[in-house]
């Protein structure tokens, strides 16, 4: 699943090919995504106007055109790219088409994404009740310790919350957890103020590291054939279950919480 990284890949990888270019058509083959994609609003609001700024919102992009908004979201399984005349693959459901005949053209094969349209994406269903931006000013550590106070929920499913912060999916919870030395099945509630301080830089740390390795994939946005290089994490303890703690060499342990794996190793976090 596309997670935060990618879709800040994704920003930086289309980015310099649409900014400021002209939308000459427009073209939906496929209408049923997440949501029904507006197709004759979307021809509305964009054909002859430009993308003035792209901009992410967890992993929502915003493609701003005059003083609206393109929401497009990945799902499960979508990617987008550059593209030229080529040959379609299948699954190739929308393709925006610019004035110089490069191709924005969306791919979803389990068609979880979407393209919505907005002029507020402040009070928006999908936008409005989401949490601060791991890599913006307004998160820390205080910023979580504050929230959690008296709430009953494993300190993963905390994280995972997008109303507490977006983009801490299932894989990045594990490691960093893994990293601030914090058992997943801990109260909320009950994580020092200290915790949450190693916690919250560890987030940082490897969702920056990511998005750092996907600039290596950015070339793989133009021209190719095959979808935008999602690439490999190096995990600690993600999919490491039965195996040794690269710290203590004890066995990782999997269990199961809000059903989502969470590997850790039972010596190294409390
Ligand atoms: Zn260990």
């Amino acid at each position: 699943m596309p997670e935060l990284p990618e879709v800040e890949t994704t920003l930086r990888g289309i980015e310099p090919h649409i900014l400021n270019k002209t939308v000459s058509s427009i073209i939906v083959r496929q209408t049923s995504l997440r949501w029904p994609v507006p197709t004759e609003l979307l021809k509305d609001k964009l054909i002859n106007k430009t993308f003035s700024a792209i901009k992410r919102r967890g992993k929502y992009l915003l493609l701003q055109a005059s003083e609206e908004f393109l929401i497009i979201h990945l799902g499960m399984s979508g990617s987008l790219r550059i593209a030229r005349e080529e040959k379609l693959k299948k699954h190739d459901h929308i393709d925006i088409i610019f004035e110089d005949e490069l191709i924005l053209r969306y791919c979803d094969p389990r068609r979880f994404g979407c393209f919505l349209w907005t002029d507020n994406p402040d009070s928006h269903f999908l936008l409005k009740n989401l949490g601060p931006e791991p890599l913006g000013n307004s998160f820390n550590g205080k910023y979580l310790f504050d929230l959690s106070r008296k709430r009953k929920a494993p300190i993963k499913n905390f994280i995972m919350n997008s109303k507490n912060i977006v983009g801490v999916g299932n894989i990045y919870a594990n490691e960093a957890l893994f990293k601030a030395k914090i058992r997943p099945t801990r109260q909320a509630g009950r994580v020092s103020l200290q915790k949450f301080e190693t916690l919250s830089e560890e987030i940082v740390s490897i969702l920056r590291k990511s998005i750092d390795q996907g600039g290596t994939t950015l070339r793989d946005f133009v021209g190719s054939d095959n979808k935008p290089g999602y690439f490999k994490q190096q995990l600690e303890v993600y999919g490491r279950q039965g195996k040794e703690c690269k710290i203590c060499s004890s066995i990782l342990k999997n269990i199961t919480i809000g059903q989502r794996s969470s590997v850790f190793c039972p010596k190294c976090q409390k």
